[in-house]
């Protein structure tokens, strides 16, 4: 899965998330990927999310629209993308998943469950992207 959010000079921010689809998956699975809140979701207004990990659960709680929905009522990147991830292990404590969150300052953070998670980011000021880990 690849999922990337842009924030441009001007302040449009845009989000898009690819998925191999999961493993194991059957023939015309959609999964969480074209799903608008699930995988990915942007409003200029606020910031941006993106997702991976367990599709099929993590569609259940559009944990995208969810992070970008408690930026926009004042939570940090950090504290948004925990709660999405909280409230899904709550129901599903096996589930393996990660959210990042960036808000329109460019501030972000990433959180996960099961497993360790990455991300990188690049802003205009840097010759490569720098990357983060994100631990359960
Ligand atoms: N979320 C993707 C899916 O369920 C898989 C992934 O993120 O690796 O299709």
């Amino acid at each position: 899965t690849i999922s990337m959010a842009v924030i441009d000079k001007v302040g449009h921010i845009a989000v898009g998330t690819s998925t191999n689809g999961a493993t194991f998956k059957i023939p015309g699975r959609v999964g969480d990927g074209p799903i608008a809140g699930s995988s990915s979701y942007a409003d200029n207004e606020v910031g941006a999310c993106g997702a991976t990990g367990d599709g099929d659960i993590m569609m259940r709680f559009l944990p995208c629209y969810q992070v970008v929905e408690s930026m926009r009522l004042g939570m940090e990147p950090k504290l948004a993308a925990k709660d999405a991830i909280s409230r899904i292990a709550r129901k599903y404590p096996n589930f393996v998943g990660a959210v990042f969150a960036i808000n329109r300052r460019g501030e972000h953070a990433g959180a996960c469950h099961g497993w360790t998670f990455q991300y990188s980011v690049r802003t205009p000021g840097m010759d490569d992207v720098e990357i983060f880990t994100v631990i359960p």
